[in-house]
């Protein structure tokens, strides 16, 4: 562990103070201070004593220029040694336009994050979560992470000072901003998840993966055309490297060829059954348990034995 270290941390909501605090206890930092938009109320209770300082922005949500700038002023007055960020969008847009106003080196993603003496170490995946790449750089950095990731070592008690700062005037005037419409599926935590690829010529032909996955008490998830091409579900249900990670314990991939960009987000499965007319289609390299067969033939049959068997 590296002796003196003053951390900067950002968020762009005070929720992800927890991980970051976690971040910042396990690195050992010797003065840590935290920017943060958000209610007073909320700000309290994530106001980790692992901070010296937490500046609360009076917002709900700052623009990521509007955040730049913040960031720009608290590193001009704290000089940290490591800028820490959330690797979220806005996250990673303030963060890259404090490092480059800074020659700052960034890295974005990063699982491990290490010092030792005078230089930061960071792990990260590349080509889809099959490799690791190892990179080290001289201090001051920026990195970003999921805050997620560290939640588990965030110190318990609260009452870090907080000041309350007020957001500058945004280049950009918000007029209305809502949520994204979700649909209530939680494909990360299910146990079963059913997997429908461009094998299904029709939207309504998924009725027959939402019926298997009912059978199972699971959930539909879908490679990426389903959802992005053709509309056909949500991004709630995008299963790959650009969509959700899922780790359950069966994994039926139906009509699925299992491109690297796919199948990277479903390792941690503990059974992977794939269905797929074609033999040579990389999916069975995955696969614990392959069937080949047209979908279309198997699926109305495997429904129906599921029905009698289960008697449902
Ligand atoms: C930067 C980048 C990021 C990407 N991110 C993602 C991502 O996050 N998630 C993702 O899924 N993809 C992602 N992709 C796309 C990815 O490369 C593939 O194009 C995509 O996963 C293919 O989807 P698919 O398997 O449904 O379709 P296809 O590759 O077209 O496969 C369809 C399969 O269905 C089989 N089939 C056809 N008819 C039947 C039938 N009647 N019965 C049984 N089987 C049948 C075929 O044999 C084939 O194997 C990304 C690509 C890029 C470049």
């Amino acid at each position: 562990m590296y002796g003196v270290v003053r951390v900067l941390v950002y968020t762009a909501g005070p929720a992800q103070l927890r991980g970051l605090a976690g971040l910042v206890a396990a690195l050992g930092a010797s003065e840590a201070f935290a920017l943060t938009p958000g209610r007073e109320d909320e700000v309290a209770q994530h106001a980790y004593g692992v901070f010296n300082r937490v500046y609360r922005v009076d917002a709900e949500r700052l623009t990521p220029g509007q955040l730049a700038e913040l960031l720009e002023g608290l590193y001009a007055e704290h000089q940290p040694d490591l800028v820490v960020g959330p690797a979220v969008k806005d996250g990673v847009d303030a963060g890259s336009r404090l490092a480059a106003r800074q020659s700052l080196p960034m890295f974005t993603e990063a699982v491990s994050v290490e010092l030792f003496d005078g230089g930061l170490r960071v792990r990260r995946q590349v080509l889809g979560g099959r490799a690791m790449a190892v990179l080290e750089s001289g201090l001051p950095a920026l990195v970003t992470v999921k805050p997620q990731l560290w939640e588990e070592k965030a110190p318990s008690e609260t009452g870090a000072e907080i000041s309350t700062v007020k957001p500058p005037a945004a280049l950009v005037e918000e007029e209305s901003w809502e949520p994204k419409k979700r649909e209530a599926v939680d494909l990360e935590s299910a146990e079963v998840v059913v997997g429908v690829g461009r094998g299904f010529r029709r939207k309504e032909d998924l009725a027959m993966a939402e019926e298997l996955a009912r059978l199972l008490g699971g959930v539909v998830g879908a490679s990426r055309p389903i959802v992005a091409d053709y509309g056909w579900l949500s991004e709630d249900r995008w299963i790959g490297i650009s969509g959700k990670k899922i780790r359950p314990k069966l994994y039926i991939a139906i009509g699925i060829s299992g491109t690297p960009q796919h199948m990277a987000a479903t390792m941690d499965s503990k059974v992977i059954v794939a269905i797929n007319k074609d033999k040579n289609a990389p999916i069975f390299q995955y696969a614990d348990y392959g069937v080949v067969a047209d979908l279309y033939k198997f699926l109305p049959v495997l429904i129906e034995k599921l029905k009698e068997k289960l008697g449902k």
